[in-house]
């Protein structure tokens, strides 16, 4: 087991038989479920026209919407009584999709994180804190189950309670966080507060951070402050959770386990398939799960797949950032905007603070985008007007990456509201 090697290094050639045997399995299995006997029927589809990978793309993609369709049970392809738990998304945009599991699948889960987490140097005598919710939202039980698999201590610390969490890391010895970067950097506050060091007080040495996307300037921000090394992690409830790409010590991208999803990249306008290389929506099919198997299950996700293999020698694909959901993306005067620019802008200025929003407004008919930052406590001596200088120079490298120009408004430090969940990076009041 420890950990899967061999898996990890497999031929790709030997890869793709696995994938392809595994697709006709997970098809087999997808039919029997309400959703997908009713579409097989209907475009007259049997397994047996499978010959190739290639020939899954002659199947429909499945939407997040058709997953809200069918809520609840539309999609389970085994009877409930084999079914043993149920997770949600967050539902950060929109009503939330359920996503079943029975013990056999959620045995292959935690074997995926706990993977995920050797590969980032996670060990047996290292004591993990798990500071994401835990409940219906999957980083919690994902990297619960995940730690224990690997045979690390791990704290349900769950998210919030700022104070807690910083007690709690230096009374276990905590040396393994893992926490949304939003939360990471605002917890670096608390610490100040508290008069703590996350550096000599602490004996942290790993972060894995994700969950929602964020810059690499915000990655090497959060490595500089806690004095530790942080790893990218993606996944999305409909894919289990956690643990289906994640950044090996290369940190050049993050694979994913192609053994145990296959992975597309679609334009996410035509729905047609895009050469790696080429940045669209991740589209995915889950090659071992039986409760509930997702084929061609559009994520809304964007990113790029790098074609060259990995100095690791793992010979799993990986993928860029993700570089927001397709969704996320919002039209300022005809331009189109991510909110990942803004955070690399921001998080590369060192007198930046660690929270920032973006407020969207239609005034007489003109939009207007406002950036409230917060200015860091190192900079910020009582008085916001002597800072002009540095709200030009927010305005102008803003400006230079989007377009367009912006308000900048500076705040005082740890003013804006927090979240301990996903970051609300942008409000957009235009169509309220
Ligand atoms: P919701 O879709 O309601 O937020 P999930 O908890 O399933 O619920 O969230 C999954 C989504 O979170 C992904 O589809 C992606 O948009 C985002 N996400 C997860 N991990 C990362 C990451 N490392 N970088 C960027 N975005 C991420
Ligand atoms: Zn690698």
């Amino acid at each position: 087991m420890f950990w899967e090697r061999q898996i990890e290094k497999v031929p790709r050639k030997e890869l793709q038989r696995l994938q392809l045997s595994r697709v006709k399995r997970t098809l087999r299995q997808a039919a029997k479920s309400p959703f997908y006997g009713k579409l097989f029927k209907k475009i007259k589809f049997t397994v047996e026209k499978l010959r190739r990978l290639d020939d899954l793309r002659n199947l429909p993609l499945t939407t997040k919407e058709d997953l809200r369709k069918e809520f609840p049970y539309g999609f389970v392809a085994l009877p409930m009584e084999k079914v043993v738990r149920v997770h949600s998304s967050s539902g950060t945009t929109g009503r939330a999709t359920a996503v079943f599991h029975t013990a056999k699948d959620l045995e292959g889960w935690a074997n995926l994180v706990a993977r995920c987490m050797y590969m980032a140097g996670v060990r047996k005598n290292d004591v993990f804190q798990n500071m994401t919710g835990y409940g219906l939202f999957t980083g919690g039980l994902g990297f619960q189950y995940g730690g224990e698999r690997l045979g690390v201590l791990t704290i349900p610390a769950g998210s919030g309670n700022s104070k807690r969490q910083i007690a709690l890391m230096k009374e276990f010895g905590t040396t393994v966080i893992h926490i949304i970067p939003s939360y990471a950097l605002h917890l670096i506050k608390v610490f100040e507060e508290t008069g703590t060091d996350p550096k000599k007080d602490t004996k942290l040495r790993i972060a894995l951070i994700g969950a929602e996307p964020h810059s690499e300037a915000t990655r090497q921000r959060i490595e500089e402050m806690y004095g530790i090394s942080a790893f990218n992690s993606y996944g999305l409830s409909e894919m289990n959770g956690p643990g289906v790409a994640f950044e090996c010590p290369q940190k050049d991208g993050m694979h994913f386990w192609e053994d145990d999803f296959l992975v597309e990249i679609v334009d996410p306008q035509t729905g047609q398939i895009l050469p790696d290389g080429e940045e669209g929506e991740l589209v995915f099919t889950t090659l071992n799960r039986e409760a509930m198997p997702l084929i061609r299950y559009r994520s809304k996700d964007l990113a790029t797949i790098f074609p060259e293999p990995c100095r690791c020698g793992r010979t799993h694909r990986r993928m860029s950032r993700i570089k927001g959901r397709s969704d996320d993306m919002f039209i300022l005067k005809g331009v189109n905007i991510f909110p990942l620019q803004i955070d690399t802008v921001l998080m590369n200025i060192p007198e930046v603070g660690t929270n920032y929003v973006t407020v969207l407004e239609r005034e007489d008919f003109d939009d207007r985008m406002i950036v409230r930052v917060e200015v860091r406590p190192e900079f910020f001596q009582g008085d916001l007007r002597q800072l002009s200088n540095l709200q030009r120079r927010i305005t102008e490298s803003l400006k230079s990456e989007i377009l367009i120009t912006p308000k900048v408004e500076l705040v005082e430090p740890d003013s804006l509201p927090k979240s301990e969940g996903k970051a609300v990076r942008v409000i957009d009041k235009r169509e309220m």
